[in-house]
């Protein structure tokens, strides 16, 4: 669904931005992981396999899409978990992260491993090593981007979102972005706005949308890195809620509409420009950021 919001800084430029709620498709599951996860269930349905294998971090959008879709679709889930101390009392770290939490209540098994085993993720060692220990599995990379996982971003742009001239997506492994550039009419351009550090992205997504020039990645707004935030992006996703209802999350939507606003005001974007952005979700992990500002101490806090 697409909801319209109303800002002063959109009608001073006379600016339409619409906002395509993704994050509704599941009241907890990122709806672009779900995107992604699609095609390669499927894939891995027609292998026969029963079991899906996938890496991430404590606080992933992608683990917990993993364990929710794979429950849904008769998977048995594995979960290889950077950071081995999480491991060490697993009721503890259980009760502390919702996003483990809900999870293994999804019947998601976890491995919890160090940062440096964690490197080796595309490692053809450790893979045999996981199929010699759990059997075969389908294996879903990092953050869940692949081909398939593409060809499931595709089907978020519809017919009628050719009125548009911009849409504009978050970034983390650029999976999404390459779905929507695909699909993307020869009038609209696609904007990135990555979550994290790194000139890699470029050419990871080039890689993925051969051909296409409709688009560019807007790289200042990631806050210092994956993660990372400041007390202006906390009041910025508070305040942008109270006026339009719509919740953000600190990873990435939160920075892109920070974005898209400064770049407003900044007159960026022409006059009367149709934008649509995109709101992949990720509000699942509001829950465990709001718990590690209480930890250190901090008055932030994001409503909910
Ligand atoms: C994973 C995620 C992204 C990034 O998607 P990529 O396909 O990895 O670029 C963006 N927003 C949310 C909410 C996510 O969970």
């Amino acid at each position: 669904m697409n909801q319209q919001i109303f800002l002063k800084e959109l009608s001073d430029k006379k600016i339409k931005m619409f906002v395509k709620r993704e994050d509704q498709i599941h009241p907890f599951v990122s709806g672009n992981k779900f995107r992604k996860l699609k095609y390669n269930l499927t894939h891995a349905k027609l292998q026969g396999k029963k079991t899906l294998l996938t890496f991430g971090g404590a606080f992933s959008n992608h683990i917990l899409a993993t364990a929710v879709a794979g429950k849904k679709e008769g998977f048995k889930t594995i979960g290889i978990i950077r950071g081995d101390e999480l491991g060490k009392n697993l009721e503890k770290t259980l009760e502390q992260n919702s996003t483990l939490r809900q999870a293994s209540e999804n019947g998601m098994h976890f491995e919890f491993v160090s940062r440096e085993q964690y490197r080796q993720k595309e490692d053809q060692d450790l893979i045999k090593r996981l199929k010699k220990y759990y059997g075969d599995f389908y294996l879903v990379p990092e953050g869940g981007t692949n081909e398939l996982a593409i060809k499931g971003c595709e089907e978020i742009l519809t017919d009628e979102d050719e009125q548009f001239d911009y849409i504009c997506s978050c970034v983390g492994t650029g999976g999404t972005i390459s779905g929507l550039i695909k699909s993307a009419k020869e009038h609209q351009t696609v904007l990135g706005f990555p979550a994290l550090k790194g000139d890699f992205l470029q050419g990871e997504i080039e890689g993925f949308v051969t051909e296409r020039d409709n688009w560019k990645l807007i790289t200042k707004y990631h806050f210092g890195g994956y993660g990372k935030f400041s007390e202006e992006l906390i009041h910025f996703i508070n305040q942008f809620k109270e006026q339009t209802q719509i919740p953000l999350d600190p990873i990435y939507t939160g920075k892109m509409l920070f974005g898209i606003i400064d770049m407003i005001k900044q007159d960026k974007f022409p006059q009367g420009s149709n934008i649509l952005v995109i709101h992949t979700g990720g509000l699942q992990g509001i829950e465990g950021f709001n718990e590690r500002l209480r930890k250190k101490g901090s008055d932030l806090k994001i409503h909910i």
